[in-house]
This record gives C-alpha cells, structure tokens and sequence, in this order.
C-alpha cells in the first residue's frame, strides 16, 4: 500500500531578489529570481534524512542516485543518512546504506524529451534483489522517466521501492506518480541550480533558481 512518509512544503508566489544572495560571478547577469536558497535546501534534506532513517532504521537500503540532476541531492542526503546511522550507536555488522549511480536520459532524436524512449546506464543491479530500494531523484515533472524506471527496475525482484524527490512540480501533465518522500512542491516553472541543469550549465549554483530569456538563448545549443 502507497505511503506518503514525507509531505512536501508547498512553494507558491515566494521569490527572493537575487541581490540578496552569492551568485557565482559567471551567472549574475542570467538569474531572474532565487526559488529556493541553499540553506532551505539544506535544512529541508536534513529533515528528510531523519524520515528516512525512521523508516528503515539502520536496515540494509539501497539507495540509487539518477544522475546527472540527483547529484547535490544524494550526496546530502547520504551525508545525513550516515551521520544519523553513527550517531544511534546501533551495532551492525555491515553499512546500511550502500550506494549505486545509475544514469538515465530521455531521447527523442537525440533531443531530451519525457515522452521518449528512456536510455539507463549502469553498473550490474542483479544485487538488488530481494532488497529495500530507495530512488533519489531531483524533481518529478511529468513523471515519465519513474514510471520507465521503475518499470526496468521491477525485472531485478527487489523486495520494495521507495521514492525520494527534491522537488514535485505541479504540472497537469502529470502521470500522478509522487515521491514517498517529497522535498518541495514547486510552481510549474523551469528550475536550475543545485545540480539542476540547462544544457550542463547551472549545476555548480548553490541556490534552486529560475533563469531569465539572456540565459535562454545564451545556452541554446
Ligand atoms: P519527468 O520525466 O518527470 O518529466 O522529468 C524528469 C527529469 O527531467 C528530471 O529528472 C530532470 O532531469 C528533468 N527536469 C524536469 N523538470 C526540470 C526543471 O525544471 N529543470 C531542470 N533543470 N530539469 C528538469
């Protein structure tokens, strides 16, 4: 039975001045506003962390990061994760957390595109079966790429799957797949920043952001 574990918090009309926050010099003149600042971010996957380790205690979890976009995600939230597994002082023989990076792209003719075929490289995953499977993604959009995903995940007989997203946004072309743990709702709008790309550019940005049309066609490829 679905379980939503993690409520996100609902981002509406909010937006900070980007004025008010450190820009990398190399992107002061593209950022239209900041959506969410890194330390919102922070705070709110420390928080998930905690949940996270509520359910599944110091058990064996295989948490599988979707790169390219998951990156600053995972790596926090492991962090956490770790942090809370020492701090319980639990006796276990083995880590309970180990770790996989799996890279998924969505194609139509080499363009990005949710509707299209998905394309998954990774390492052997014939270990996950029989396992408790947490996916970390960055945001949910149309929900396509999950859906794909987890349909080619199902083939390896993991024992249970779990989903833990950043961001949902709320779009109306959503296949109403939701996170388990959901980090932030967010306008529908294009996000750039902590790992999020356009075209490879903006992942090295602290802050969650939305990008300005200098930016748009600067980027183009
Ligand atoms: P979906 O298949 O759910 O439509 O989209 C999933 C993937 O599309 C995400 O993992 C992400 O890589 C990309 N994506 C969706 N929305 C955004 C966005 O607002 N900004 C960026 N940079 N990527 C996005």
């Amino acid at each position: 039975e679905w379980r939503r574990y993690s409520e996100p918090i609902y981002i509406d009309k909010l937006r900070f001045h980007p004025k008010h926050f450190i820009i990398p010099f190399h992107y002061k003149k593209y950022i239209e506003s900041v959506l969410l600042p890194h330390g919102l971010i922070r705070d709110r996957i420390e928080k998930l962390a905690q949940e996270i380790h509520d359910v599944f205690q110091n058990n064996e979890l295989h948490l599988l990061c979707l790169l390219k976009g998951s990156r600053a995600f995972f790596s926090l939230l492991l962090f956490y994760l770790n942090k809370m597994n020492i701090y319980s002082q639990v006796k276990c023989s083995k880590p309970p957390y180990m770790e996989h990076y799996v890279r998924v792209k969505s194609y139509i003719n080499d363009t990005p595109n949710s509707d299209g075929k998905l394309s998954i490289i990774s390492e052997d995953l014939d270990c996950l079966k029989g396992k408790d499977i947490l996916i970390v993604e960055d945001i949910i959009d149309t929900g396509n790429t999950l859906e794909k995903f987890c349909a080619w995940l199902e083939k390896l007989n993991p024992r249970r799957v779990l989903i833990a997203s950043l961001l949902e946004k709320r779009t109306p072309k959503t296949n109403g797949i939701k996170a388990n743990f959901a980090g932030f709702s967010v306008p529908d709008e294009f996000l750039i920043g902590f790992s999020l790309d356009y075209n490879e550019v903006f992942r090295d940005l602290d802050h969650i952001c939305i990008m300005n049309t200098q930016a748009l066609s600067d980027f183009a490829v």
